[in-house]
């Protein structure tokens, strides 16, 4: 972006101008854990609440129709930005209820009220995840193993916490899933994707994408990342939080089992039985995110406006200043890859004899925003051999500005706890 566009960028964002503790505006970077949101995403909540709202599928007075509308609008608007079908999408309280969905559909037996066309997990399959992934993506399958008897096998991460495709021998006939994630929200390593996808394709696996550190940060095509099922989430995506998506082949809906199950997702019930919807709304059931949705759409539209390959370039460019900021430091230890071409702008780092805490701690009081913790990736940290780390992430809206202050708050914290050697 030019100086002027990102200033109008940064424009749309109201929250860019609350002050920190210093009485400084805030320097963001935590949007790997979620992302601010543009005036018109918060508008949209507003007007939907202001102008549609009502329950959505009971279509007999207006508000009604019109708030089934802009539901099923909003559906077509995601599932376009994604790249997928809006038979494909199914509406979920965040990303991690995605993962859960299919984890538990998928190691579900095949008594179920639809055709299971996925043969049921047992002794002898294996589940392949990676070392990288977030807890979202690791528990739900370590469950569904522990339901099925089928064990769970992952692929190691290499000393800079990517995916090398020399290991992927791990991946063979005993293996029906594969679940990995496209970036890390540790490392930010990109995932070998279409080496994944070949590999799990040529044993006849089906594939899991965990898409919520990519779908805000450049473009996203379900369709030609070919994989059979992904995640999103719309608070990464400069949406409202309480909305996600499970993202499938339209032709694996009806295949899957329903998850939640009660009101709205069946077609009729008996006392000892019930008919379940086909579609997406098998699996929706309960009152639906329909502000939420909304306000998803919204983001896409944003996103979209904006534009996906100019938001790319933005953050690999700050990424590289900060990249290279980060490696001249003494001491400061990266946690990933240290090339951009083989990461995106997240870094996790740690700063010997500092702990991460104290570390968010400083910058906050220099009214830099990160992230302290494990990130809800233990293994990944274990792997690193440390129990936390401090993390950085861009998004569209950082300037090289807020690099520089981040950079100098990093200095500032090591010589505030007496340099390196502490
Ligand atoms: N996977 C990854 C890689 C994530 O970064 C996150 C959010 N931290 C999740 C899954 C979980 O997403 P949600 O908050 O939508 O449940």
């Amino acid at each position: 972006f030019s100086g002027a566009e990102l200033a109008r960028l940064r424009n749309d964002f109201p929250i860019l101008t609350v002050p920190g503790r210093s009485g400084e505006p805030i320097a963001y970077f935590d949007a790997a854990a979620t992302s601010q949101k543009p005036q018109c995403v918060i508008d949209s909540l507003v007007q939907f609440y202001g102008g549609q709202n009502a329950a959505v599928n009971r279509g007999t007075h207006l508000l009604g129709d019109l708030a089934t509308t802009e539901f099923e609008n909003a559906r077509e608007a995601v599932a376009h930005y994604l790249g997928a079908q809006p038979e494909g999408l199914i509406w979920t309280k965040n990303a991690t209820e995605a993962l859960n969905l299919l984890a538990y559909s998928l190691s579900a037996p095949q008594s179920t009220a639809r055709t299971a066309g996925f043969k049921p997990l047992g002794p002898g399959d294996e589940i392949c995840i990676t070392r990288l992934e977030h807890h979202a993506n690791l528990v739900p399958w370590q469950e569904a193993c522990k339901r099925t008897g089928a064990k769970l096998t992952w692929l190691e991460a290499t000393e800079d916490g990517r995916l090398d495709p020399q290991n992927f021998e791990r991946i063979n006939e005993r293996t029906r899933i594969l679940a990995f994630t496209h970036v890390s929200n540790v490392t930010g390593a990109l995932s070998p994707v279409a080496d994944l996808v070949a590999r799990a394709k040529a044993v006849g696996a089906v594939t899991v994408l965990d898409s919520c550190q990519s779908t805000a940060h450049g473009p996203f095509n379900f369709r030609e990342l070919d994989v059979d099922f992904a995640v999103a989430s719309s608070h990464k995506m400069l949406g409202p939080t309480g909305i996600g998506a499970l993202i499938a082949r339209p032709e694996l809906v009806d295949q899957l089992p329903p998850f939640l199950t009660g009101g709205a997702m069946v077609t009729w019930v008996e006392m000892d039985s019930a008919t379940f919807h086909e579609g997406p709304a098998g699996f929706e059931a309960g009152s639906q995110p329909v502000a939420q949705a909304v306000g998803w759409a919204r983001a896409c539209e944003y996103l979209q406006l904006v534009g996906p390959e100019r938001i790319a370039a933005h953050e690999h460019a700050l990424g590289e200043e900060l990249l290279a900021g980060l490696l001249e430091i003494p001491g400061l230890r990266l946690l990933g890859p240290t090339t951009m071409e083989q990461r995106a702008a997240v870094f996790a780092f740690a700063l010997p004899g500092i702990h991460p805490h104290d570390v968010g701690q400083l910058l906050d009081s220099k009214d830099v925003a990160v992230r302290v913790g494990h990130h809800c990736a233990i293994p990944l940290h274990q792997h690193f051999g440390v129990r936390s780390s401090a993390r950085a992430s861009v998004s569209l809206t950082n300037t090289s500005a807020e690099v520089d202050r981040l950079l100098a708050a990093i200095v500032e914290t090591q010589r505030f706890f007496g340099g390196t050697n502490v």
